[in-house]
């Protein structure tokens, strides 16, 4: 039966906006999230337009759209992470103990992940990032995959061996297709960015015969077996020479460190020759925070 129904997802005493939208025929079930790492915008106010657009009648199947998973950080303006308990829902599955973030984990796992036939989990860069579009495949679903990304418009897509994050829980522990997509950064919410997103989540439910396939050209995809993600070593000044979307060759410098007088405490260069995927823009970095990451082409 055709039908539109928004509703509160999530664990007892943390409520997820969300919506259901069931075709008039059946077919599979796509389920979607953003915003599980609060100020990435984009992936948020495309579904929330997207839910208005879609039309039962014609659909064959289901969506599941969550705009804003990761509510309380959004409210309170925190980058990424559940504030109740620092919780990252990229790396914390399945979760334990009493936490909000592993509630929120356990949730999906029992209540959402059992009715979907595909995720899509639609990120950014975050507030501290510069990034290019790219897409993250679970290792395991790499074949079934391959189809889908064809119709996605993002240039580079690398294969993922996360066990921890909701795509990756999803598809390498559950074996249910899944990928997550990364447009936009820096907490801005470009038109731009909100209507590519609206596209490739249009583009994922015509593959899976939800809706008529669009036609629209898209680039083609590159695809990496591995990426490298340098971390910083100590605190301190963050000085990139890097761009997103550029080339590196191994050896390459990355960018340095130093320290409040201006000493340099360390230099970062490549692994391997590579394409920038994102990198930390903030002039201060923490011991252990990711730097950059970058595709490997060798
Ligand atoms: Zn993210």
């Amino acid at each position: 039966m055709a039908e539109e129904k928004r509703m509160l997802f999530g664990p007892e005493g943390y409520p997820i906006p969300g919506m259901v939208i069931s075709g008039k025929y059946p077919g599979k079930t796509l389920l979607v999230t953003a915003q599980i790492h609060s100020g990435e915008y984009p992936g948020t106010a495309a579904l929330i337009r997207l839910g208005r657009q879609l039309d039962p009648m014609v659909m064959h199947g289901t969506v599941i759209l969550l705009p804003c998973v990761n509510m309380s950080g959004f409210v309170q303006e925190t980058d990424a992470y559940i504030p109740e308990d620092h919780g990252n829902l990229n790396r914390d599955y399945p979760g334990e103990g009493n936490g909000t973030t592993a509630a929120i984990a356990r949730y999906f796992i029992e209540e959402l992940f059992p009715k979907a036939d595909f995720v899509l989990d639609l990120h950014s860069g975050g507030i501290p990032e510069a990034l290019t579009p790219c897409m993250f495949v679970p290792y395991r679903m790499e074949e079934e995959l391959m189809h889908i990304l064809e119709v996605v418009d993002i240039p580079y897509a690398v294969r993922s061996y996360n066990e921890h994050g909701e795509a990756g829980y999803a598809a390498n522990i559950l074996g249910i297709p899944s990928l997550l997509l990364e447009r936009g950064y820096g907490g801005l919410c470009e038109q731009d960015w909100i209507n590519a997103y609206m596209q490739d989540v249009l583009a994922v439910m015509g593959a899976l015969g939800i809706v008529d396939a669009p036609v629209r050209d898209v680039c083609t995809t590159a695809y990496f077996t591995k990426a490298w993600y340098p971390e910083s070593e100590e605190e301190g000044l963050w000085y990139p020479c890097i761009r997103e979307n550029t080339c590196v060759r191994k050896g390459d410098i990355l960018g340095h460190t130093e320290d409040m007088e201006g000493n340099i405490l360390h230099t970062y260069t490549a692994e391997c020759d590579g394409i920038v995927l994102y990198y930390r823009t903030f002039l201060h970095v923490s011991k252990g925070t990711p730097l950059a990451a970058y595709a490997c082409t060798s």
